[in-house]
Protein backbone atom coordinates (compact mmCIF):
# COMPACT_ATOMS: atom_id res chain seq x y z
CA UNK A 1 0.00 0.00 0.00
CA UNK A 2 1.34 3.23 -1.11
CA UNK A 3 -0.10 5.63 2.08
CA UNK A 4 -0.05 3.67 5.10
CA UNK A 5 -0.81 5.24 7.93
CA UNK A 6 -0.80 8.59 6.31
CA UNK A 7 -3.22 10.96 7.34
CA UNK A 8 -4.81 12.89 3.89
CA UNK A 9 -6.99 15.98 3.84
CA UNK A 10 -9.04 16.14 0.62
CA UNK A 11 -11.46 19.33 0.43
CA UNK A 12 -14.73 19.06 -1.53
CA UNK A 13 -14.97 15.41 -1.19
CA UNK A 14 -18.35 14.72 -0.59
CA UNK A 15 -19.94 15.06 -3.60
CA UNK A 16 -20.79 11.20 -4.20
CA UNK A 17 -19.91 10.90 -8.11
CA UNK A 18 -16.99 13.86 -7.82
CA UNK A 19 -13.22 13.76 -8.03
CA UNK A 20 -12.88 14.27 -3.93
CA UNK A 21 -14.91 11.50 -3.10
CA UNK A 22 -12.89 8.71 -5.47
CA UNK A 23 -9.52 10.32 -4.72
CA UNK A 24 -11.02 9.43 -0.82
CA UNK A 25 -11.65 5.89 -1.42
CA UNK A 26 -8.20 5.80 -3.70
CA UNK A 27 -6.41 6.83 -0.60
CA UNK A 28 -8.38 4.71 2.02
CA UNK A 29 -7.72 1.85 -0.13
CA UNK A 30 -3.94 2.92 -0.04
CA UNK A 31 -4.16 2.70 3.88
CA UNK A 32 -4.20 6.23 4.38
CA UNK A 33 -6.54 7.92 7.13
CA UNK A 34 -8.86 10.16 5.12
CA UNK A 35 -10.12 13.47 6.40
CA UNK A 36 -13.16 14.72 4.49
CA UNK A 37 -13.58 18.62 4.78
CA UNK A 38 -16.82 20.09 2.66
CA UNK A 39 -19.42 22.58 3.55
CA UNK A 40 -22.17 20.47 5.01
CA UNK A 41 -20.87 18.30 8.18
CA UNK A 42 -23.54 15.48 7.90
CA UNK A 43 -22.70 15.05 4.08
CA UNK A 44 -19.03 15.28 4.74
CA UNK A 45 -19.06 12.65 7.87
CA UNK A 46 -21.11 10.10 5.33
CA UNK A 47 -18.37 10.55 2.82
CA UNK A 48 -16.13 9.62 5.60
CA UNK A 49 -17.73 6.92 6.50
CA UNK A 50 -18.93 5.55 2.97
CA UNK A 51 -14.90 4.97 2.49
CA UNK A 52 -14.80 2.88 5.49
CA UNK A 53 -13.61 3.19 9.10
CA UNK A 54 -11.23 5.26 11.06
CA UNK A 55 -11.63 8.48 8.86
CA UNK A 56 -12.65 11.90 9.76
CA UNK A 57 -15.65 14.20 8.39
CA UNK A 58 -15.73 17.55 8.89
CA UNK A 59 -17.48 20.99 7.72
CA UNK A 60 -15.49 23.61 6.45
CA UNK A 61 -15.82 26.29 3.66
CA UNK A 62 -12.26 26.77 2.68
CA UNK A 63 -12.93 30.30 1.12
CA UNK A 64 -13.52 31.43 4.77
CA UNK A 65 -10.34 31.98 6.97
CA UNK A 66 -11.76 30.89 10.93
CA UNK A 67 -13.56 27.95 8.95
CA UNK A 68 -10.29 26.81 7.55
CA UNK A 69 -8.51 26.90 11.02
CA UNK A 70 -10.82 25.58 12.95
CA UNK A 71 -10.93 22.34 11.18
CA UNK A 72 -7.38 21.97 10.56
CA UNK A 73 -6.85 22.05 14.49
CA UNK A 74 -9.76 19.50 15.21
CA UNK A 75 -7.67 17.55 12.63
CA UNK A 76 -4.58 18.46 14.25
CA UNK A 77 -6.17 17.51 17.59
CA UNK A 78 -7.62 14.27 16.49
CA UNK A 79 -4.80 12.71 14.64
CA UNK A 80 -1.89 14.80 15.50
CA UNK A 81 -0.38 15.46 12.11
CA UNK A 82 -1.59 15.84 8.11
CA UNK A 83 0.85 14.11 5.80
CA UNK A 84 -0.86 15.27 2.08
CA UNK A 85 -3.44 17.85 1.12
CA UNK A 86 -5.61 17.90 -1.94
CA UNK A 87 -6.96 21.00 -2.77
CA UNK A 88 -9.55 19.75 -4.68
CA UNK A 89 -12.68 21.92 -3.61
CA UNK A 90 -13.95 24.36 -6.10
CA UNK A 91 -16.86 25.63 -8.09
CA UNK A 92 -17.65 26.95 -11.69
CA UNK A 93 -19.86 28.99 -13.94
CA UNK A 94 -20.45 28.80 -17.67
CA UNK A 95 -20.43 32.14 -18.60
CA UNK A 96 -18.70 35.03 -21.12
CA UNK A 97 -16.30 37.36 -20.22
CA UNK A 98 -19.48 40.64 -20.49
CA UNK A 99 -21.84 38.71 -18.21
CA UNK A 100 -19.28 38.06 -15.36
CA UNK A 101 -21.00 40.12 -12.32
CA UNK A 102 -18.49 41.22 -9.60
CA UNK A 103 -19.83 38.68 -6.94
CA UNK A 104 -19.63 35.82 -9.46
CA UNK A 105 -16.23 36.50 -9.88
CA UNK A 106 -15.76 36.76 -6.14
CA UNK A 107 -17.05 33.38 -5.59
CA UNK A 108 -15.42 31.73 -8.02
CA UNK A 109 -11.95 32.98 -7.04
CA UNK A 110 -12.48 33.07 -3.15
CA UNK A 111 -13.47 29.15 -3.48
CA UNK A 112 -10.86 27.87 -6.19
CA UNK A 113 -7.72 30.01 -5.46
CA UNK A 114 -8.24 31.70 -2.03
CA UNK A 115 -9.62 28.73 -1.05
CA UNK A 116 -6.26 27.17 -1.96
CA UNK A 117 -4.03 29.57 -0.09
CA UNK A 118 -6.20 29.25 2.57
CA UNK A 119 -5.61 25.38 3.54
CA UNK A 120 -2.16 25.41 1.99
CA UNK A 121 -1.58 28.18 4.82
CA UNK A 122 -3.71 26.04 7.39
CA UNK A 123 -1.47 22.83 6.73
CA UNK A 124 1.92 23.63 6.18
CA UNK A 125 3.25 24.47 9.51
CA UNK A 126 2.51 21.02 11.02
CA UNK A 127 4.11 19.58 7.71
CA UNK A 128 6.72 21.48 8.19
CA UNK A 129 7.38 20.93 12.04
CA UNK A 130 7.15 17.24 10.68
CA UNK A 131 9.56 17.97 8.06
CA UNK A 132 7.60 16.56 5.05
CA UNK A 133 4.63 16.76 2.94
CA UNK A 134 2.67 16.58 -0.09
CA UNK A 135 0.24 19.01 -1.37
CA UNK A 136 -1.82 18.32 -4.77
CA UNK A 137 -3.76 21.48 -5.80
CA UNK A 138 -6.39 21.24 -8.71
CA UNK A 139 -6.51 23.48 -11.46
CA UNK A 140 -8.24 22.31 -14.74
CA UNK A 141 -6.91 22.34 -18.72
CA UNK A 142 -9.02 25.44 -18.45
CA UNK A 143 -6.47 27.34 -17.16
CA UNK A 144 -3.88 26.28 -19.62
CA UNK A 145 -5.72 26.72 -23.18
CA UNK A 146 -8.29 29.49 -22.04
CA UNK A 147 -11.52 27.97 -20.72
CA UNK A 148 -14.13 27.31 -23.64
CA UNK A 149 -15.41 24.31 -22.63
CA UNK A 150 -16.93 24.86 -19.39
CA UNK A 151 -16.22 27.14 -16.99
CA UNK A 152 -16.11 30.87 -17.43
CA UNK A 153 -13.49 33.40 -18.10
CA UNK A 154 -13.42 33.94 -14.23
CA UNK A 155 -12.62 30.33 -13.85
CA UNK A 156 -9.79 29.98 -16.04
CA UNK A 157 -8.28 32.90 -14.04
CA UNK A 158 -9.03 31.61 -10.88
CA UNK A 159 -6.96 27.91 -12.35
CA UNK A 160 -4.39 29.67 -13.60
CA UNK A 161 -3.87 31.70 -10.47
CA UNK A 162 -3.66 28.03 -8.97
CA UNK A 163 -0.63 26.86 -11.50
CA UNK A 164 1.28 29.73 -10.23
CA UNK A 165 0.35 29.65 -5.97
CA UNK A 166 1.45 25.95 -6.39
CA UNK A 167 4.92 26.71 -8.45
CA UNK A 168 5.68 30.08 -5.91
CA UNK A 169 4.81 27.26 -2.99
CA UNK A 170 6.83 24.54 -4.46
CA UNK A 171 10.00 26.78 -4.49
CA UNK A 172 8.99 28.12 -1.03
CA UNK A 173 8.77 25.59 0.98
CA UNK A 174 10.79 22.99 -1.11
CA UNK A 175 13.69 23.25 2.15
CA UNK A 176 11.03 21.91 4.33
CA UNK A 177 10.58 18.97 2.09
CA UNK A 178 6.84 19.92 1.11
CA UNK A 179 5.95 19.19 -2.21
CA UNK A 180 3.23 21.43 -3.75
CA UNK A 181 2.00 19.96 -7.27
CA UNK A 182 -0.66 20.31 -9.48
CA UNK A 183 -3.25 18.45 -11.32
CA UNK A 184 -4.96 19.43 -14.64
CA UNK A 185 -7.80 17.19 -15.50
CA UNK A 186 -9.54 17.78 -18.79
CA UNK A 187 -13.02 16.79 -18.98
CA UNK A 188 -14.12 14.26 -16.22
CA UNK A 189 -17.80 13.28 -15.39
CA UNK A 190 -18.67 14.44 -12.29
CA UNK A 191 -21.44 16.60 -11.08
CA UNK A 192 -19.88 19.95 -12.11
CA UNK A 193 -19.80 18.66 -16.11
CA UNK A 194 -23.12 16.46 -15.33
CA UNK A 195 -25.39 18.77 -17.71
CA UNK A 196 -22.84 18.29 -20.83
CA UNK A 197 -23.48 14.69 -20.71
CA UNK A 198 -26.92 15.10 -22.57
CA UNK A 199 -25.39 17.74 -24.80
CA UNK A 200 -24.70 17.35 -28.73
CA UNK A 201 -21.72 18.92 -27.92
CA UNK A 202 -20.71 15.97 -26.72
CA UNK A 203 -19.30 13.97 -29.60
CA UNK A 204 -17.68 17.40 -30.99
CA UNK A 205 -15.64 17.55 -27.26
CA UNK A 206 -15.00 13.43 -27.77
CA UNK A 207 -13.61 13.82 -31.57
CA UNK A 208 -10.99 16.41 -29.79
CA UNK A 209 -9.74 13.73 -27.13
CA UNK A 210 -7.07 11.07 -28.87
CA UNK A 211 -8.20 8.26 -25.95
CA UNK A 212 -11.68 8.56 -27.75
CA UNK A 213 -13.54 9.30 -23.61
CA UNK A 214 -14.48 11.48 -21.31
CA UNK A 215 -12.40 11.40 -18.12
CA UNK A 216 -13.42 9.23 -14.83
CA UNK A 217 -12.91 10.79 -11.56
CA UNK A 218 -10.88 7.59 -10.22
CA UNK A 219 -8.64 8.70 -13.70
CA UNK A 220 -7.91 11.70 -11.58
CA UNK A 221 -7.95 9.98 -8.01
CA UNK A 222 -4.84 7.63 -9.56
CA UNK A 223 -3.01 10.57 -10.34
CA UNK A 224 -3.39 12.04 -6.94
CA UNK A 225 -2.09 9.28 -4.95
CA UNK A 226 0.57 8.95 -7.19
CA UNK A 227 1.60 12.91 -6.60
CA UNK A 228 0.85 12.22 -2.44
CA UNK A 229 2.82 9.31 -1.79
CA UNK A 230 6.28 8.91 -2.39
CA UNK A 231 6.80 7.55 -5.88
CA UNK A 232 6.69 11.28 -6.60
CA UNK A 233 9.10 11.97 -3.83
CA UNK A 234 11.63 14.08 -6.60
CA UNK A 235 8.53 15.85 -8.11
CA UNK A 236 7.73 19.40 -6.95
CA UNK A 237 6.06 22.01 -8.30
CA UNK A 238 4.80 20.19 -11.68
CA UNK A 239 1.69 20.40 -13.29
CA UNK A 240 0.59 16.69 -14.28
CA UNK A 241 -2.27 16.94 -17.42
CA UNK A 242 -4.87 13.86 -16.57
CA UNK A 243 -6.90 15.04 -19.87
CA UNK A 244 -6.84 12.24 -22.51
CA UNK A 245 -4.59 14.14 -24.53
CA UNK A 246 -7.33 16.73 -25.13
CA UNK A 247 -3.96 19.49 -24.68
CA UNK A 248 -0.79 17.89 -25.49
CA UNK A 249 1.49 20.75 -24.92
P1 LIG B 1 -17.98 18.47 -7.72
O1 LIG B 1 -18.96 19.59 -7.93
O2 LIG B 1 -18.43 17.06 -7.93
O3 LIG B 1 -17.34 18.60 -6.27
C1 LIG B 1 -16.93 19.84 -5.75
C2 LIG B 1 -17.06 19.77 -4.24
O4 LIG B 1 -16.56 20.99 -3.67
C3 LIG B 1 -18.52 19.62 -3.76
O5 LIG B 1 -18.60 18.53 -2.86
C4 LIG B 1 -18.81 20.95 -3.07
O6 LIG B 1 -19.72 20.85 -1.99
C5 LIG B 1 -17.41 21.34 -2.60
N1 LIG B 1 -17.30 22.77 -2.32
C6 LIG B 1 -17.76 23.81 -3.05
N2 LIG B 1 -17.49 24.97 -2.45
C7 LIG B 1 -16.82 24.67 -1.31
C8 LIG B 1 -16.29 25.44 -0.25
N3 LIG B 1 -16.37 26.78 -0.25
N4 LIG B 1 -15.68 24.80 0.78
C9 LIG B 1 -15.59 23.45 0.80
N5 LIG B 1 -16.09 22.67 -0.17
C10 LIG B 1 -16.70 23.27 -1.22
O7 LIG B 1 -16.73 18.82 -8.67
P2 LIG B 1 -15.60 17.92 -9.34
O8 LIG B 1 -15.89 17.82 -10.79
O9 LIG B 1 -15.35 16.69 -8.57
O10 LIG B 1 -14.36 18.91 -9.22
C11 LIG B 1 -13.34 18.77 -8.25
C12 LIG B 1 -12.21 19.73 -8.60
O11 LIG B 1 -11.66 19.40 -9.89
C13 LIG B 1 -12.65 21.20 -8.70
O12 LIG B 1 -11.64 22.03 -8.18
C14 LIG B 1 -12.80 21.41 -10.19
O13 LIG B 1 -12.68 22.76 -10.54
C15 LIG B 1 -11.66 20.56 -10.71
N6 LIG B 1 -11.82 20.15 -12.10
C16 LIG B 1 -12.90 19.41 -12.49
C17 LIG B 1 -13.01 19.05 -13.83
C18 LIG B 1 -14.17 18.23 -14.35
O14 LIG B 1 -14.27 18.08 -15.57
N7 LIG B 1 -15.03 17.71 -13.51
C19 LIG B 1 -12.02 19.43 -14.76
C20 LIG B 1 -10.94 20.18 -14.31
C21 LIG B 1 -10.84 20.53 -12.97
Amino acid sequence: MLLTDKVAVITGAASPRGIGRATAQCFAQQGARVVVLDLDEQASQAAAESVGSGHLGLAANVADPASVQQAVARILDHYGRIDVLVNNAGITQPVKTLEIGMQDYDRILDVNLRGTLLMSQAVIPAMRQQGKGSIICLSSVSAQRGGGIFGGPHYSAAKAGVLGLAKAMAREFGPDQIRVNCLTPGLIQTDITGGLMQDERRHAILAGIPLGRLGAAQDVANAALFLASDLSSYLTGITLDVNGGMLIH
